[in-house]
């Protein structure tokens, strides 16, 4: 089964990759792993990409889409894959089309786990760091024994600098500006299947356990 993975950040994308790919055997292949594996082989491609990531640039479209399909003929995503921050663009969704096509393969389903903005505010500004040991805490979610310090050492915890509210209200927005072109691409395509995020992780699986059981392949 071929998926795509998409989400805000704090959405509970990570979570429902790892019960996924545990589930159904199938890689789950981030962008930032597949860089990683293509220069650490050191392919053509992979040297080129490094070449734009050492200067601080952004790697063009035609060397990233190269390393998706080198990736892609794995033999370990013969089963499938879970795509995970890639595409990012319509045209890097018009590429992975054409290049499934030229495998004989398709998008089965995209996996969209949808949470409201505000909770995502709540979701990622309560996350408290210890300056002392590095521990991390959510005021919610997992809070420490005694509010404001560290279970470990009895240190101030801090809010970092990216948990800011206003920080994070402007990368969501920047991240629905993103990926708002791509749910509709992909609604169109009739691939998009959208699951309410607001939930238990364990009932947003069941879910996703439900549609992809019916998946024949
Ligand atoms: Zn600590």
């Amino acid at each position: 089964m071929n998926l795509i993975l998409m989400g805000l950040p704090g959405a509970g994308k990570g979570t429902q990759a790892e019960k996924i790919v545990e589930k159904y055997n199938i890689p789950h292949i981030s962008t930032g792993d597949m860089f990683r594996l293509a220069i650490k082989e050191g392919t053509a491609l992979g040297q080129e990409a490094k070449s734009f990531m050492d200067k601080g640039e952004l790697v063009p479209d035609e060397v990233t889409i190269g390393i998706v399909r080198e990736r892609l003929s794995k033999p370990d995503c013969q089963e499938g894959f879970l795509l995970d921050g890639f595409p990012r663009t319509i045209a890097q969704a018009d590429a992975l089309e054409n290049l499934l096509a030229d495998m004989n393969e398709s998008v089965d389903y995209v996996l969209h786990i949808d949470v409201p903005k505000d909770k995502l505010v709540e979701r990622l500004t309560g996350r408290r760091v210890c300056p002392t040991c590095g521990a991390t805490y959510h005021v919610i979610f997992n809070p420490p024994k005694e509010e404001g310090k560290c279970d470990h050492d009895g240190a101030e915890l801090i809010q970092r600098e990216d948990d800011q509210p206003e920080t994070v209200k402007k990368r969501l927005e920047v991240n629905v500006e993103q990926s708002q072109p791509l749910l509709d691409f992909y609604q169109e395509k009739g691939y998009l299947v959208t699951f309410d995020g607001d939930r238990d992780i364990n009932l947003v699986f069941e879910d996703i356990d439900k549609k992809l059981g019916g998946l024949v392949k």
